[in-house]
């Protein structure tokens, strides 16, 4: 399919270009193409470009896979009903990061107490990030959460619990980028049968 990629040049969007294209879609850059005639677009932007975008191809129809975090997911899900378009979400697109929360939300019930410590590289805007905020949602036990940013780092969460004379650690390491590729590909595929709105979260295509 034609596929609008807003954040072309960045971290994510140089490698998502590739991957989409020797995936078989013709890959446009959605900032100097904008959405008309594309059947899908992927945003990995900024928290203060993303809604414009996703603005953007609501009124052109286009349904939007998003990797940008630190916006209102709420705002977008309603324009998005208004719009009659479905869209899709997720914090964090690695089968790992899943993983983390499902166990962590299950370690939950036995242990109340515990904290989350997120690290990302020192260019990541947003903070606390996406995937320690959906987490903690997730546990329902409102844990502390810590940010960590510094060069070197590329996407790291540890969820600390403590119980006892005991402590349980349940970590995920994003080593590469390339990691958040075969979730973009698997919401692009889905996005279009999804229902208008925002569908939140890779659990809900797995
Ligand atoms: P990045 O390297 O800073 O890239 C952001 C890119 O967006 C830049 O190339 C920037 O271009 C471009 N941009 C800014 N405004 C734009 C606009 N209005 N229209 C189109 N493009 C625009 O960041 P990144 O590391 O790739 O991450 C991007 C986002 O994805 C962040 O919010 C990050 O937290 C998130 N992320 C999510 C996941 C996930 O699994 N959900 C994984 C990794 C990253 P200029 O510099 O030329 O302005």
């Amino acid at each position: 399919m034609r596929v609008a990629l807003y954040g072309a040049s960045g971290k994510v969007g140089v490698l998502l270009r590739p991957a989409l294209a020797d995936a078989g879609h013709d890959v446009v850059d959605g900032r100097e193409a904008g959405p008309a005639d594309s059947d899908a677009a992927v945003d990995f932007t900024t928290p203060d470009a993303v809604v414009a975008n996703v603005e953007a191809c609501l009124a052109a129809g286009v349904p939007v896979v998003i990797g940008t975090t630190g916006f209102d997911v709420g705002a977008i899900d309603e324009a998005a009903r208004a719009a009659d378009v479905p869209c899709f979400y997720a914090p964090n697109f690695t089968q790992g990061a899943v993983l983390m929360m499902r166990f962590a939300e299950e370690a939950a019930r036995v242990f109340p107490r515990a904290e989350i410590v997120e690290l990302h590289s020192e260019a990541k805007r947003d903070a606390p990030s996406g995937t320690s905020r959906a987490t903690a949602e997730r546990m329902g036990t409102d844990p502390p959460i810590h940010s960590v940013r510094l060069p070197g780092l590329v996407a790291h969460q540890e969820v600390v619990f403590g119980g006892m004379g005991e402590t349980l650690t349940i970590r995920h390491d994003t080593m590469s980028r390339e990691a958040f590729v075969p979730g973009v590909l698997l919401a692009l595929e889905r996005v279009r049968d999804l229902p208008p709105g925002l569908t939140v979260g890779l659990d809900a295509l797995l």
